[in-house]
Formats: structure tokens, C-alpha cells, sequence
């Protein structure tokens, strides 16, 4: 099945109405009225389904949620105020003191920052591990263990997981996993390939103009037999399933991490976050494909390319075999040194120099001098942070365009 095929009918006919206004309204009120008591009462003990309070819920919002659910055949989403409130919220909705996390691959500075310094600061403990080390993995879990996170593809190491055999030892140990698909809508279904909740920076290829931050948390449904969320890991979501039954896991995230944190995203961003869905899947067939035909150009040039459709990667035949609809926006080039980066970026005219990565315009970023300059070199070398290393996004261009001027760029 062609997934972007199948998606390009799907989210135009979801974001647009077929009566009254086409495109979404966006409901710009952070409060609403409950006309009686009556109705107060059963809005906040959830019988009557209407808007609480904008902090809570949306209509705007809402919308975004239900499309970006079925996108990813959840039961629910949750949409916050950027990816690291969607991770924040997924993350904090789980964890108490003295658990620990187990994270594998990438991994973006943000969620580094995050797992290594502010969650030990609260006594979170996280142990980071390659894809490839699936036995060390293993081991690595004991009762302490809430959560395995997953990125789909290194950000940006370029490097690709095998997410079934993940998602095996992750059912096998009964820890959830959550996977961050940022950087692959639609190419990668996280759910489907066994995980339990997906997560997404929206402000990447999602919206994929630069015109919102946002992000968004997609739930499976808790299962109606056994489930890992059943077990003493997972007390405190007991009375959540109790009540809730297969909404538990979405419910528990709204009262645990966002009533509390108030990571919540805005009726104007989610109406833009949407505008960028009607045309992801057109977006994200184009550029996986331009992605393939820079990287091979450019490396058959005689340039340090990283991209996992070269069969000098590591990971080249899992990337035939489990990445069919390509691995995102990204390739990375490695100029060596940091001064022949900063020429690079200094010369070429079609790459706008910035810090994010899946726009409709080619973007770059010399990694080492910007996101990544606070770390020390183990750090750096754990996550294949060189020092000429330039990050790259492949935007809707003519890839031939992209070709000429990057050759150009690195003479
Ligand atoms: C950008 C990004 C994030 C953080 O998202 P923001 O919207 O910038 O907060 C998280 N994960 C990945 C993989 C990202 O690329």
C-alpha cells in the first residue's frame, strides 16, 4: 500500500469542512462558558462532552488531535506547544522519582539535555544506548525501568533501529516504549511496528513552512485482556483504567503532565499545524525522493555524505528492508575540519543556515559550534558530532538545483 498515496485523500477531505467554513475555525478563547451549573458539572467530570478550558482542550486543537490519531492509528493524541512539551508531556506522564528511562539512538540535543541533566535533577535516571545494542538493552531493564524511547532515524547520526526488534524486547520486558517519529510521518508507523506512544515536533516537516511550533503525542488503546500498562510498572495508571478502560493512557497524560505542566498548544498554531498536514504526504514522497538523488550525487563527487540509501551505511540494508517510504529530510555532510564548514555554509546560496530541519527550504547547520557547543567531546562522539560536520534538510527545490549549488559550495 502507498501510504502517501492513501494520505494525500485522507487529510485534505479530515482538515476541511464539507459545510460552513472549508478550512478549520480557529477558536481563539482560553475560556468557555457552561451556560448552568449542571452543565459545569458534568463538563468537568467528562459526561458532557464540551470545551473545560483551553489549557485542557481546544476545539481548534481537537481537530488537530483526531487527524493526527487516525494518521497514526492511536486511539488519541494530545497536541502541545512544541515537540519538547510533547516529550515533556508523554515523558512526565509516566515517570516518578527514582525510575529510569532507556534511550536509544539519535539523539536530538533537546531530548539529551533533557533525560541527562533536568530529569536527574528530579532523580530520573537515564541510560542512552546505540540501536545496535539490543543485548545491552535488555540487560539495561530492571522494575525501575518505565520507559524505552526511540528516535525513528539519528538526528544526526543518520543512524536506523530495527523498531520490531525494539518494540519485542520492550513486550517481552512489559516497559512501554515510546518513539519519537519526528523526523518520519507517514514513512514510519511507530504503532503499528509495536510501540505505544508516538511522538511528534510538529514544527518539522508537519507544518513544514516554519510558521508554527508545535507538537503532538499519539496514544494506542490500552487492550482489554492483558496489557503492560496493567502491571505494578504501572500503578498509578490503575484508576485511569479503571475508569477509562482503552482512553487510560491519553486521559492520564492530560490530568498527569498537562493539567499540571500546561504544555498545551494554541488554536492559531494548530490551525497552521494543520494548513501543513493537507499537504504532508505530497511534501515527504518528494523530498525522500530528492533526498536520495542529492546524497548519492554528491557522494559519487567524492563529498563525506551520511544518508543510509548509500551502501557504504552501516544500516543500508535495513534501510531497504524497513524504511520503504525513505528515512526523512536529512543527510548530513562532513567537511572534516570547521573551517571548510563554515566556507561551505558561507558559500552556498540555495541552503538557508538555521536551526530546523524539514521545511519546504533546504536548510543546514554546522552541528558542533550550534545546538550541539555545550557538550564535552565524549558526548559529542557518542552522538557522531565532528567537528566539520554540516546537518542538512532537503527541501521541495529542483534537487538538480541543490546538486549544482552544493558542488559549487564545496570546492
Ligand atoms: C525539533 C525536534 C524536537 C523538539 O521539537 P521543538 O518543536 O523544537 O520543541 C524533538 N525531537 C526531534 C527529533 C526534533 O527534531
Amino acid at each position: 500500500m502507498d501510504y502517501f498515496e492513501e494520505y494525500c485523500t485522507k487529510f485534505v477531505q479530515s482538515v476541511g469542512s464539507k459545510d460552513g467554513a472549508v478550512s478549520p475555525t480557529i477558536v481563539n478563547s482560553a475560556s468557555f462558558a457552561y451556560e448552568t451549573p449542571e452543565i459545569a458539572e458534568g463538563i468537568f467530570n467528562g459526561s458532557i462532552k464540551k470545551p473545560l478550558y483551553s489549557r485542557m482542550g481546544n476545539p481548534t486543537t481537537s481537530k488537530l488531535e483526531s487527524i493526527m490519531a487516525e494518521m497514526d492509528d492511536g486511539v488519541g493524541a494530545i497536541a502541545t506547544s512544541s515537540g519538547m512539551g510533547a516529550i515533556a508531556l508523554a515523558v512526565m506522564s509516566l515517570l516518578t522519582c527514582k525510575d529510569e528511562i532507556i534511550s536509544i539512538g539519535g539523539l536530538f540535543g533537546g531530548t539529551y539535555s533533557f533525560f541527562s541533566e533536568t530529569l536527574s535533577r528530579f532523580g530520573v535516571k537515564t541510560h542512552f544506548f546505540d540501536v545496535d545494542e539490543l543485548e545491552n538493552i535488555k540487560n539495561a531493564v530492571n522494575e525501575n525501568t518505565k520507559i524505552i524511547f526511540l528516535e525513528s532515524v539519528g538526528n544526526p547520526n543518520m543512524r536506523l533501529p530495527d523498531i520490531k526488534k525494539i518494540a519485542a524486547i520492550a513486550n517481552e520486558c512489559g516497559v512501554a516504549l515510546m518513539v519519537d517519529n519526528t523526523i518520519t510521518p507517514l514513512s514510519i508507523l511507530p504503532l503499528k511496528l509495536g510501540a505505544d506512544i508516538c511522538i511528534y515536533s510538529t514544527t518539522k516537516i508537519i507544518s513544514g513552512n516554519s510558521s508554527a511550533l508545535g507538537g503532538c503525542v499519539v496514544f494506542r488503546a490500552i487492550k482489554e485482556k492483558d496489557d503492560k500498562f496493567k502491571t505494578p510498572r504501572y500503578k498509578e495508571l490503575e484508576k485511569f483504567i479503571k475508569n477509562m478502560g482503552k482512553m487510560a493512557l491519553v486521559v492520564n497524560a492530560k490530568k498527569r503532565a498537562m493539567r499540571d505542566f500546561g504544555m498545551s498548544a494554541n488554536a492559531h498554531s494548530s490551525y497552521l499545524t494543520m494548513l501543513g498536514l493537507e499537504t504532508l504526504a505530497l511534501r515527504m514522497d518528494r523530498i525522500v525522493k530528492s533526498v536520495e538523488t542529492v546524497a548519492k550525487e554528491l557522494h559519487k563527487n567524492g563529498l563525506n555524505i551520511n544518508h543510509p540509501c548509500l551502501d557504504t551505511h552501516p544500516h543500508h540494508q535495513r534501510y531497504l528492508s524497513d524504511f520503504p517510504n525513505g528515512c526523512g529530510t536529512l543527510l548530513t555532510i562532513d567537511m572534516l575540519t570547521k573551517e571548510r564548514a563554515f566556507a561551505f555554509l558561507n558559500k552556498t546560496k540555495i541552503a538557508t543556515i538555521t536551526a530546523n530541519i524539514g521545511d519546504s527550504r533546504t536548510l543546514a547547520l554546522h552541528m558542533s559550534s550550534t545546538i550541539y557547543s555545550d557538550f564535552d567531546e565524549k558526548t559529542k562522539n557518542f552522538l557522531g558530532i565532528t567537528d566539520g560536520l554540516i546537518r542538512v534538510s532537503i527541501g521541495l527545490e529542483n534537487p538538480k538545483d541543490i546538486i549544482e549549488d552544493f558542488l559549487i559550495s564545496a570546492k
